[in-house]
């Protein structure tokens, strides 16, 4: 079977691709592991993404938006950073950046169920479900894709989109740094008695990291709590009525009464950035590329800026008659998604690092952190900018060229 681009991985990056390169007039096949039904109609994994109005403009153009239903669009109209036992933290006020709100929250699985939907009326898509790959090859007269079925698909590029623990990239020889914080993320919607009026919460205390995630129904959200792996197994052995009480003691109180309304989902707190985005005939894109610690909400946003990237030059090249595998692309891209990402990558980690130290410099230092930022409106304006400027790759660029200290409060939209 031969094709023009082989994508590994149909997870919200390699789908949203995959839909990018419509009207490309390229040959793609799509190669997922999952069987398609798991595609159609994903689980429910908890993630709640924050998604900037940048990446609602992308979405809305690749036609994923439109597939949303309203009651799976959560408002995120303010953020509130909150250390230790304050009861007031710094507030991110959506009225200061002219906006009617910061961002939005989305399920994953919706995302993932809409990108699908988009990409299974593509007719130059083949979607290869179900599937392993078992060897990538490229070299500079082409590039093969084997796969446990015994097929072998000649391609002229491959992407691979295969998660921040990308088999492919590995295969490929390309090493990661990748940074295991020790830490297990509880993802849990849960319904409580005070309404969240639609602000995010970041809340650092001693011993965990809590935050809250406002979704469509207004005593709704999306608790996101961070403990110590033997800690967090302690927790998800108790049963509903127990962690409930657990929950809202963990959050004193504040919301009220809080019940479970979704299911317990952990994940482990690794960041992983690649040493190099792309080889002959090779690109990574989504957390293959990045894999950013969720507190600052950018895995998603950051895949669906790699993928556009990649696709706007490919679609440049076919337009100019030029081959779509050129070292000079493919390290474009490279260059323009290492200048997004690299620099809130770092800052996340510091910011991880530091908000999870419950050492006394540390605690000093964070508090210290939050009064100068809640003062300082340029350094608020310049965080919120992030989530609200709808301006591509340029912007996005300028925009973290403000410097990690500035990024050190920056929250989960
Ligand atoms: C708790 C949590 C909260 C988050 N919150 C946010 C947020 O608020 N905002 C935000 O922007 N991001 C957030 N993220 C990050 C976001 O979820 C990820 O960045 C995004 O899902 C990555 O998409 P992806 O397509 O690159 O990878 P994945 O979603 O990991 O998908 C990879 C796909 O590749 C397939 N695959 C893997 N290996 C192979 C193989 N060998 N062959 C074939 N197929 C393969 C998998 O089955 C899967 O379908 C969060 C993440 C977590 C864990």
């Amino acid at each position: 079977m031969s094709f023009d681009i082989v994508i590994i991985g149909a997870g919200p990056a390699g789908l949203c691709f995959a839909r990018s390169l419509a009207g490309s007039g390229l040959r793609i096949a799509l190669v997922e592991r999952q069987p398609e039904a798991a595609l159609v109609a994903p689980a429910d994994d908890g993630r709640e993404i924050a998604i900037t109005h940048h990446s609602q403009r992308l979405m809305r153009e690749l036609g994923l938006w439109a597939r949303l239903q309203e009651n799976e669009i959560g408002t995120l109209r303010d953020a509130m950073v909150i250390d230790g036992d304050d009861r007031d933290g710094l507030i991110f006020r959506h009225d200061e950046t002219g906006k009617s709100q910061l961002g939005w929250l989305l399920s994953n699985h919706a995302i993932r169920r809409a990108a699908y939907a988009e990409v299974m009326e593509l007719p130059e898509s083949e979607r290869i479900t179900g599937v392993q790959v078992t060897a990538v090859r490229t070299a500079s007269d082409g590039a093969q894709v084997e796969l446990n079925t015994g097929d072998i698909l000649h391609t002229q590029l491959v992407v691979a989109a295969d998660s921040r623990y990308s088999e492919t990239r590995r295969a490929m020889g390309i090493a990661a740094s990748m940074h295991d914080f020790g830490k297990t993320m509880l993802v849990l919607r849960m319904q409580h008695d005070v309404a969240h009026d639609q602000v995010a919460w970041e809340w650092f205390g001693v011993g965990q990291t809590l935050a809250l995630l406002p979704l469509h129904d207004p005593h709704t959200s999306s608790v996101v709590l961070t403990l110590p792996p033997q800690e967090m197994q302690t927790l998800l052995a108790l049963d509903d009525t127990a962690l409930e009480a657990a929950m809202a003691s963990r959050f004193q109180q504040r919301l009220g009464a809080m019940r479970i309304a979704g299911p317990r989902c952990s994940y482990p707190l690794v960041g992983v950035y690649a040493k190099r985005f792309v080889a002959e005939r090779f690109a990574l894109i989504g957390d293959a590329a990045v894999g950013m610690h969720p507190v600052t909400a950018h895995g998603f946003n950051f895949g669906l800026l790699g993928q556009a990237t990649l696709a706007r030059e490919l679609h440049a090249a076919v337009a100019a008659g030029q081959p779509i595998y050129s070292p000079e692309l493919l390290h474009r891209y490279e260059r323009q998604h290492r200048l997004a990402t690299r620099p809130l990558y770092l800052a996340t980690r510091m910011l991880a690092g530091l908000y999870t130290d419950d050492r006394r410099p540390a605690r000093v230092v964070r508090k210290l952190a939050l009064r100068v930022g809640a003062r300082l409106r340029p350094f608020r304006m310049a965080v919120m900018a992030g989530l609200t400027v709808d301006g591509g790759t340029e912007l996005r660029g300028s925009r973290f060229r403000l410097g990690r200290s500035e990024r050190v409060v920056a929250v989960r939209e």
